[in-house]
């Protein structure tokens, strides 16, 4: 299942900034996107509305345009295709008193309209046929709820609308949500809430409650194909309808088993997992109590216990525990079942990274992790780089330096079941925390760190940053060493200096030079004016896309080692690296190919 990308607020006027604003505090996780010249305070601005909305609107954001509806109209109707798929559009009024959902009412356009006409007091327009009448839409029912017979949702509306009544009968569940709904036990249509696998008769709209859990276990490595045939084949044979399953749970230490995830992905449903000790208590409860699998896991049972707590005390059994050769399965019933409630998720881990500064280098993957997260790990102004999306997150701050105990803490909280994003400067596997990550996890076999997933995100790192505004110094074969000698004996560093130097690498320096520590750089350019022209181009670029951000370009004999600091990163060209001045600036590039640039200054 993807994840949706944050919501899109999109301001075109001062005014409407203010407004994306205080909507944004009530809506987590979204950005306001502003228009270049016209709104200062947003967290990504964009010069060209048409392209910016379109793109936004390809990728699945949620767009809230802070505009005329006819400006997102036009914009986005060639764009128009798949109302299935489309993300929710709305309009609001700049005064914020008028909300209009013009696409996406049933894929949570309409929710969302309500939430903001809450946020500003203004008034959702709300232009469904069904969520006008009765705040009832058969074609987006609640999470975990499913239309059998979809193909029927249509005429039974339609009947409700010309004013008439359907019969409701409820086997399972708790529709709370059609309680709305007038009825009448001779109605035309009836309206059946079951989590049987049946034929609905003609005049029947069959909806599917999610009531049912399925509590797995299986041997480590079990195929995919045993579980999930083991699974379907029960839910068929004791007539269940697989629409109704919320959940597939199990014990914690099955919270990487490929088997579990496939069939939890396969019916479309969350995997979720409980300890030993709340699958002990089940005990009581349990058909088939087994001390064999208590010596095993410290529970007397897996499959049924784990489908007893996820049903709930209220809950019953509807399939005792039946077998495979290496995969066990049990159905248990509840009422309605929020599957983000019951037992925890698979601890998950995103590795991201700020690039150097501002949110404009920051790819779109790392602001999609970061507001997925629940938790956010990292030194604190990094944590700050990423502006008003962290609102609503758990913050770990962390002192600089303390990376060891960062990456432990992000560990152990995935570990805990948890959603969380541990956060570098510029790309996270470069000099920053993605490498500690997973050495820790190389060094330390912790069962609970072993079960998380994990991601990694690349970022825009400083020495890219750097080179792009200087032109393109990093054109032909680069190296980036760090100057630090923190972790690397300063030997080591020396001598991967000469070997560059020698080899002719266009080389970027990271750590170039703190206040305590000066001769590294001093060193790494002495070491290059051996082996490379004086007039070889250096950049200095320093706070690269933060405030007070500098970058020159300097010959190498010139290099000043008094301007450069732990926020700077030095760049030194090979020997064909050229400076040209264009535009009243100087630029650096490496060529390509040596040949070429043989040919030029020679003029052969
Ligand atoms: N992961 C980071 C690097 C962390 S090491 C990245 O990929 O960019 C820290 C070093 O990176 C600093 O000492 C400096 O050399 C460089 N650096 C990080 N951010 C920078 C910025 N905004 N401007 C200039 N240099 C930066």
């Amino acid at each position: 299942m993807g994840v949706t990308p944050p919501i899109a607020l999109i301001s075109l006027t001062a005014p409407g900034g203010e407004l994306a604003r205080h909507i944004q505090c009530g809506l987590p996780g979204a950005l306001v996107h502003g228009l270049s010249g016209r709104v200062d305070d947003c967290d990504i601005a964009f010069t060209d509305t048409g392209a910016t909305l379109q793109a936004l609107f390809r990728d699945g954001h949620p767009i809230i345009g802070i505009c005329a509806a006819g400006i997102l109209i036009r914009t986005l109707s060639t764009s128009l295709s798949d109302k299935h798929t489309e993300p929710p559009v709305i309009a609001i009024s700049p005064d914020g008193s008028s909300i209009v959902p013009l696409l996406g009412g049933h894929h949570g356009a309409n929710r969302l309209a309500r939430d903001i006409a809450r946020l500003t007091g203004g008034n959702a327009a709300l232009t469904t046929a069904g969520e006008s009448i009765h705040g009832i839409a058969f074609d987006e029912p609640p999470t975990g709820w499913t239309i059998a017979n979809p193909t029927r949702a249509k005429d039974v509306m339609a009947d409700i609308l010309s004013g008439g009544k359907p019969s409701m009968v409820i086997e399972a569940g708790e529709p709370d949500w059609l309680e709305s709904l007038p009825l009448d036990h001779d109605g035309a249509w009836m309206i059946r809430i079951s989590d049987r696998a049946i034929t609905p008769n003609p005049n029947e709209l069959l909806i599917h409650p999610p009531t049912l859990v399925v509590g797995v276990g299986c041997e480590r490595d079990c195929t995919p194909g045993e579980l999930g045939e083991l699974v379907t084949q029960t839910l068929t044979n004791s007539g269940l309808a697989p629409q109704s399953v919320a959940a597939i749970v199990s014990i914690d230490v099955k919270a990487d088993e490929p088997a579990v995830h496939a069939i939890a992905q396969h019916l479309g449903v969350p995997a979720r997992f409980f300890d030993a000790a709340q699958l002990e208590a089940e005990t009581p409860r349990l058909e088939n109590p087994s001390d064999i699998v208590f010596r095993e896991v410290g529970a007397h049972g897996v499959s049924e216990a784990a489908a007893l707590a996820a049903a709930g005390p209220a809950g019953q059994l509807v399939v005792a525990k039946t077998k495979s050769r290496r995969a066990t399965c049990a159905v248990a019933r509840g009422t309605s079942i929020d599957a983000s409630r019951v037992g925890r998720g698979r601890g998950h881990l995103a590795i991201v990274g700020t690039g150097p500064g501002d949110k404009s280098h920051r790819i779109p993957a790392t602001d999609t992790a970061v507001a997925k997260a629940q938790d956010l790990v990292g030194y604190g102004p990094y944590l700050d780089l990423l502006g008003p999306s962290i609102a609503g997150k758990t913050r770990h701050d962390f002192d600089l330096g303390a990376e060891i105990d960062r990456c432990r803490h992000a560990l152990n909280l995935a570990g805990q079941g948890r959603d969380v994003a541990l956060v570098s400067s510029g790309d996270p596997g470069v000099f920053a925390m993605a490498t500690l990550v997973f050495e820790l996890l190389d060094q330390e076999a912790r069962p609970d760190w072993q079960r998380i997933s994990i991601d990694v995100h690349p970022g825009v790192s400083a020495m890219q940053l750097a080179a792009a505004r200087a032109g393109a110094p990093l054109g032909h074969d680069f190296c980036a060493i760090s100057l630090s000698d923190l972790l690397t004996p300063w030997p080591t560093i020396q001598g991967r200096l000469k070997a560059a130097a020698e080899a002719d690498f266009v080389v970027a320096f990271y750590n170039p030079r703190s206040r305590k520590r000066h001769h590294q750089i001093e060193t790494a350019r002495d070491v290059f004016l051996a082996h490379r022209p004086a007039d070889t181009p250096v950049i200095v670029a320093r706070n690269l896309a933060r405030k007070g951000e500098s970058v020159e370009i300097v010959s190498l004999a010139e290099l000043q080692v008094e301007s450069i600091d732990m926020l700077t990163v030095v760049i030194i060209g090979n020997s064909q690296s050229r400076q040209m001045a264009m535009g009243g600036r100087s630029w650096a590039y490496t060529p390509r190919g040596y040949a070429h640039k043989h040919t030029k200054e020679t003029g052969n």
